[in-house]
């Protein structure tokens, strides 16, 4: 049917380039590029030595910090669709180069910058904390500014399609669709219960993963942001299939978009699950300042520290063989349904060694590689379709939710839910 270029080879595009692979009656095509070509043509070896896809695989050297580079991959790669799985900071770049191009656009995360102290982003960054009361560095303001560009275009581009964002605002969509005639509350909770063996890892990119957890908490209430202190709000909650664990409230990239697209809604809030050690390692480490993501001065040489705890850390993608347990990801809805209050719970539960065994990762990475594949699938198959910049859940969540339950990540509805207080 089409040819998608997946930029980046990391822990979640290595899942997405597989199911993708898996997919070959949607993905004929499949282009791998990242600056380190080697990892691009290990993974194209290890999908062909396997003999069950038909998908061409190609690979190709590219700096997606360049958008002169990347428009001279896209012309000669000549894909349908863009699938960006490098890091938050190539965001624009590669929206930018798609744009030239005019090709399609997909993504997992939103807009951060790599460098927090640049004065030019610093500027719009803190009028916007003043004006929207968030401090996070990452929101949709960036990319949201395409919407005229990309709809004069006649492209579509897809913000964030992995689990959150991702999966839990089609599962928004879904209930709002079938479920609610109102919603009134939406609580997300992310729960990890797998156990690595080790005293600290990270199971995505460290740096944006530590970035996002000793930042400041906030939730969406009665049309404005609620900011706490990093890790101030606690709760226990007792998931399905992996038991009682200590979730704490983050703030997190899909609140901003269903706050826009839910209509009506009152109040919007992300827990994550943490271990205390998790916490405590962390802590330690933000102490002594290995979160800075500043230059500083090392043996006659600068060296960002969080980059550099990211070289010591263990790389994400390793922990595949290792991790055991399940992660339980979903959102629980309160609202009205013809005159009468109702609360549903709808989720996904996945199984660590059961990801290992298909495509030799661990949960994180397939639970948001499946969805960055499901996406592109949606664009490619024209199941969604329009000019302009959307998230996911503008569009008709079903065939989306079809398509979880058929490639790896099946959902259930609860509709008794045990709720957060
Ligand atoms: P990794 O660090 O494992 O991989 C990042 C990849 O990006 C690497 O292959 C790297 O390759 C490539 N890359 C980085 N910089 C560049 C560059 N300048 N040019 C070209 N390629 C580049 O990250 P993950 O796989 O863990 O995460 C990928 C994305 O998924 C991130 O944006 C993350 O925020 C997002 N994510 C989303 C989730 C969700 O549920 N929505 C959950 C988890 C992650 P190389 O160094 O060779 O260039």
């Amino acid at each position: 049917m089409g040819k998608v270029l997946v930029i980046g080879c990391g822990g979640v595009a290595q899942v997405a380039i597989q199911k993708c692979a898996q997919n070959d009656a949607v993905f004929d095509e499949i282009c791998i590029a990242s600056r380190t070509v080697s990892k691009c043509d290990d993974l194209k070896k290890k999908i062909e030595a396997q003999g069950k896809s038909r998908s061409k695989i190609t690979t190709a050297k590219v700096n997606a910090d360049s958008v002169d580079e990347l428009i001279a991959l896209i012309k000669s790669v000549k894909p349908d669709v863009v699938l960006n799985l490098a890091l938050p900071y190539q965001d624009l770049t590669i929206m930018d180069a798609c744009l030239a191009c005019g090709v399609h656009y997909v993504d997992s995360a939103n807009y951060e910058p790599e460098d927090t102290e640049d004065p030019k982003w610093r500027a719009i960054y803190e009028k916007r904390c003043k004006e929207q009361g968030f401090t996070a560095y990452f929101d949709y303001s960036w990319q949201w500014a395409y919407q005229k560009k990309y709809k004069d275009a006649g492209i579509t581009a897809i913000l964030g399609t992995g689990f959150d964002p991702g999966v839990t605002s089609v599962f928004s969509a879904y209930a709002l669709k079938h479920y609610f005639d109102q919603i009134d509350t939406i609580d997300i909770l992310d729960c990890n219960g797998g156990d690595h063996g080790y005293p600290f890892a990270t199971n995505f990119n460290p740096e944006i993963n530590l970035r996002e957890v000793s930042a400041n908490g906030s939730y969406w209430e009665n049309g404005h942001w609620v900011e706490t202190k990093p890790m101030e709000i606690k709760r226990e909650y007792n998931f399905e299939q992996v038991g009682m664990k200590d979730m704490y409230l983050l703030h997190h990239e899909e609140i901003e978009s269903l706050a826009k697209n839910i209509p009506g809604v009152k109040r919007i809030r992300f827990f994550m699950t943490f271990g205390q050690s998790y916490l405590t390692h962390m802590k330690c480490l933000e102490n002594v300042g290995m979160l800075r993501t500043d230059p500083v001065m090392f043996e006659g040489r600068e060296i960002v520290p969080i980059q550099f705890l990211k070289a010591l850390l263990p790389d994400p993608a390793s922990l595949g063989p290792r991790t055991v347990g399940k992660t339980n990801i979903g959102c629980i809805y309160t609202g009205t349904k013809d005159g009468q209050k109702r609360a549903i719970k709808i989720y996904n539960v996945c199984d660590h060694q059961e990801c290992y065994k298909e495509v030799g990762s661990q949960a994180i990475s397939y639970t948001t590689g499946v969805p960055a594949m499901i996406g592109t699938m949606m664009v490619m198959t024209g199941q969604w379709k329009g000019a302009g910049v959307f998230n996911v859940e503008e569009f008709d969540p079903d065939p989306y939710m079809e398509a979880l339950n058929k490639w790896g990540l099946p959902w259930v509805v609860d509709e008794n839910p045990v709720m957060v207080d």
